[in-house]
């Protein structure tokens, strides 16, 4: 599921952007009235000590999400741009020229930086855009982009799972649409539960989800598709005065054929989750099967 928040993370990075600006300000302010500047500036550690730095320093894992390789280089450009303005600094605290060699170069590293940081805000918009805002789950979009890459690295069998609520208007209609968004929420957690890390949820439509996963054999991925119908059914959703909801999901399994494209597999899956839908509800239903059903 998603773990960042990336508007949070897009807000704390214009603020971050904001006291370099400050920092940068201050120490045009420090050359010109030939002051001394602070810590941030002077210390050896200055690029922990500043503004900009702290703010990288809380949101390290969210920018190695986006790009562990750029984040690196963010992290070396900052520091390196704090050790030659320092240098800068030492002389001109003195009453001197400051060297030609260090300017350009600090020039150069604040230009990179703010490259990099408007890379990282286009990026977390992006992100911000494929997850969805009730359940945080990625939405279709990102099914599609990740679904090639899926097929090319499982060596085993590329399962998809269509999960739909059953009868999830009625829930709504009985209690209200945001007890109907609570349900949604809950229902993602029990299921996130009982997935491995390597094995992605998405929301595909309203009260609709779709899970890939690389199965070492079809089994594998009907069994997974058991456990989650078996844990949804049997753990209710608490309402108010400890009354519960029991819900249901109708699960249509389909495995991947060699370079299927990702509209057939979700077609084929979609077509076993409606079989189950009329045969009952509360089951998982394998495309394989229905297909070899209605051929005989
Ligand atoms: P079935 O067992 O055949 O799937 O019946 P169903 O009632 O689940 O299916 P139907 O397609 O008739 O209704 C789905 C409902 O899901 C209708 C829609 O209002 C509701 N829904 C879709 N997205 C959301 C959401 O984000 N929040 C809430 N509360 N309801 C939603
Ligand atoms: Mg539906
Ligand atoms: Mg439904």
């Amino acid at each position: 599921m998603q773990k960042f928040d990336f508007q949070e993370f897009v807000t704390a990075l214009d603020a971050g952007q904001q006291a370099h600006l400050e920092w940068s300000r201050r120490i045009l302010r420090c050359t010109v009235l030939r002051s001394f500047p602070d810590d941030d500036v002077m210390h050896n550690d200055a690029h922990h000590l500043c503004q900009f730095g702290q703010f990288l320093a809380q949101h390290l894992i969210t920018f190695t999400s986006i790009n562990a390789e750029q984040t690196q280089r963010l992290v070396t450009v900052h520091q390196q741009m704090h050790d030659t303005i320092r240098n800068l600094a030492r002389p001109i605290s003195q009453g001197l020229a400051g060297n030609i060699e260090d300017l350009e170069h600090f020039e150069r590293c604040q230009a990179e930086l703010i490259d990099h940081l408007a890379y990282f805000k286009t990026q977390a918009i992006y992100h911000y855009t494929q997850i969805d805002n009730l359940t945080g789950l990625p939405l279709r979009q990102r099914l599609i982009q990740e679904f090639r890459g899926q097929q090319q690295q499982c060596s085993g069998a590329l399962a998809l799972m269509f999960i739909d609520v059953d009868h999830f208007k009625s829930i709504n209609d009985l209690y209200g649409h945001n007890m109907g968004d609570t349900v949604l929420q809950q229902l993602v957690l029990r299921i996130h539960d009982v997935l491995n890390i390597d094995q992605s949820m998405y929301r595909y439509g309203g009260e609709e989800f779709i899970i890939m996963l690389c199965a070492a054999q079809v089994k594998q991925a009907e069994a997974l598709a058991e456990l989650i119908r078996h844990t949804v059914y049997h753990t209710p959703i608490v309402h108010q005065d400890d009354a519960t909801i029991q819900i249901s999901v109708t699960i249509g399994v389909a495995l991947a054929r060699h370079q299927e494209p990702l509209v057939s597999v979700i077609e084929r899956a979609d077509k076993a989750m409606y079989y189950g839908k009329q045969h009952g509800r509360n089951r998982v239903i394998n495309a394989d099967h229905i297909t070899l059903e209605n051929k005989s």
